[in-house]
């Protein structure tokens, strides 16, 4: 088990971090096996995606979209029922393998934590 964390600065955001869970896959020297990107946040989430601007412009206006204009109960409260929503829709975790010691992944498949009630401090866990 390994954790590092990500400051993010918008309420809505995309950061890229397959370098951060590459190393740690290489610090390990697990040859093979599953391993878990997970965030232990509920208004945040692990996405798969390629890393090209209007692309991640395009996933935060698509969600943001998909979440307006509803009269949120937690809202009330809260004012992040949108942040919770997007968060399981997207899922709080991906589970990739490990092969031959390298992360398997396609090449436009890079690893994002999404942020969706940011500025916060992020903990990104990696099981494996
Ligand atoms: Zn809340």
């Amino acid at each position: 088990m390994s954790s590092f964390e990500i400051k993010t600065s918008k309420r809505y955001e995309l950061v890229n971090i397959t370098q951060q869970v590459e190393q740690i896959v290489r610090e390990t020297k697990i040859e093979n096996s599953l391993v878990l990107v997970f965030v232990p946040h509920s208004t945040a989430g692990i996405v798969l995606t390629e890393d090209e601007p209007g692309l991640k412009k395009d996933w935060l206006d698509f969600l943001k979209k998909k979440v307006a204009g509803f009269d949120f109960e937690h809202s009330k409260i809260d004012n992040n029922a949108d942040s919770h929503i997007l968060s399981g829709l997207v899922g709080q975790g991906k589970t990739l393998m490990v092969e031959n010691g390298r992360l398997v992944r396609g090449i436009w498949q890079d690893i994002f934590l999404a942020e969706f009630d940011g500025p916060r401090t992020r903990k990104i866990k990696i099981g494996l």
